[in-house]
């Protein structure tokens, strides 16, 4: 079955608005074994139904977001409508779930909005538990002309509707038109620790092997991550997710698409321990990451950012001799940093890093992207990494980041802290 995937909006063409929508629908799709054979993006108004008539002429399943709002610059119900051939009906049920949104909010339906109460004859509502737009499905048949081959979605904009409406009714829908799309996963596993050509050095060989039984094999590089994405049927993905497990071991974080700072706050949460950090070269990115996770509060108490001598002594005292012997980029002074918050906070971990982000500042000695990560864990003796990041200054921040979360990571699952 060839989809196609059609966006529209003004606001997405002028770069306004993100086309998150066309990112998400595409790994759904994908999901279910459709991979999308052509994304199109257009201004609101008479070029939706150039593309809409070019898509279908090509596809099977044709998916449309945007466009079904009460305003008139949204005309994908009319367009589509005048493809097909089909006339516009007043739907008494769409009618009704108007009425009660709008008397919920004290107010009535207006003629704009009544519009979003039209359906092409023959077309199946989908229900808009979100907002006022329901989406269409227009089967493969209704209608007239080549287009009358294709089945068409018509899925409102904003992604808040969308998403569940996707999930509870076009997803259903889709699995009795594509009846393979049940058997078929998805799988990612989300590494971290490695760089992707030698991930890809390690698994690549062996599962391409797999290619003639249905396996599909791809990378996708993220925030100092590497997704493993597998795709095929589903007991050959299975097969293979195991095999890379075996072989990754605990470079492997994530399997249902949490990014690391959600494993990690997930994993002391499920202990009940406490992380307090203390932070130079990262300036607090290593707390805004556990931060940006729901639930954080429950896991992060207090975080430093030391980014002076003096405020490693002051506030986490770390001796000032300590720093003119080994100097502030050390395992030394990461080590008395990274005890010293856990201390102050009284916490169970404290996790500490010290680095030369450049691109000034570097040594022979200790070269711009130098960083030492530390980890003391109560009960535990401290220990450090010394790792080399070097590049643009976000990115060894984002690496530093990284690799300090997976620290503590690896420690709170009882693994190896340097096993790779
Ligand atoms: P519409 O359904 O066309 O009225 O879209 C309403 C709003 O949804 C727009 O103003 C955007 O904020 C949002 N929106 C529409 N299309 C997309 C998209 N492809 N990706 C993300 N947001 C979108
Ligand atoms: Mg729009």
């Amino acid at each position: 079955m060839r989809v196609e995937l059609i966006n529209t909006g003004t606001e997405l063409v002028l770069g306004d608005t993100v086309n998150t929508n066309a990112a998400w629908l595409g790994q759904r799709l994908a999901g279910l074994g459709l991979a999308v054979a052509r994304q199109t993006v257009v201004p609101d108004g008479a070029v939706i139904a150039e593309v809409l008539a070019e898509a279908a002429a090509r596809a099977d399943i044709v998916v449309v977001t945007g466009g079904l709002g009460p305003t008139n610059d949204d005309i994908t119900r009319e367009v589509t409508a005048q493809l097909l051939g089909l006339e516009l009906q007043e739907s008494a049920a769409v009618m009704e779930h108007l009425d009660a949104y709008f008397r919920q909010r004290g107010r009535t339906v207006n003629a704009a909005t009544r519009r979003q109460a039209m359906v092409p004859e023959g077309g199946v509502v989908l229900p808009n538990r979100q907002g006022t737009a329901p989406g269409l499905y227009l089967a493969a048949g209704l209608g007239t002309g080549r287009a009358a081959d294709c089945h068409f979605f018509l899925l409102p904009g904003p992604p808040r509707e969308l998403k569940p409406m996707m999930e509870q009714e076009v997803e259903p829908l889709l699995c009795r038109l594509v009846p393979a799309a049940g058997t078929r996963v998805v799988r990612y596993l989300k590494t971290t620790g490695l760089g992707e050509s030698d991930l890809v050095d390690r698994i690549q060989a062996d599962l391409e092997a797999r290619a003639d039984q249905g396996l599909e094999l791809g990378y996708c590089l993220g925030r100092g991550d590497v997704d493993v994405r597998l795709a095929g049927p589903a007991e050959v993905v299975e097969e293979a997710a195991e095999w890379v497990r075996q072989r990754l071991g605990p470079l492997v974080f994530s399997e249902d698409r949490r990014v690391l700072e959600e494993v990690v706050v997930d994993l002391l949460r499920e202990r009940g321990q406490w992380v307090a950090t203390a932070e130079s070269c990262t300036g607090g990115l290593i707390a805004c990451r556990i931060t940006d996770v729901s639930g954080a509060s429950a896991v992060l108490g207090r975080g430093w950012v030391t980014y002076s001598n003096e405020a490693k002594t002051a506030e986490l005292g770390v001796p000032a001799d300590l720093i003119s012997l080994h100097g502030a980029v050390s395992a030394e002074v990461v080590q008395a940093m990274a005890e010293g918050a856990r201390q102050m906070a009284d916490a169970d971990h404290g996790l500490a890093v010290t680095g030369i982000a450049g691109p000034t500042g570097g040594t022979e000695e200790k070269p711009v992207g130098t960083v030492f990560v530390g980890l003391a864990s109560r009960g535990e003796p401290v220990c450090s990494a010394k790792l080399f990041f070097p590049g643009a200054r976000d990115r060894f921040k984002l690496l530093t980041s990284q690799a300090a979360l997976d620290m503590l990571r690896r420690r709170l699952l009882g693994v190896s802290l340097n096993e790779i």
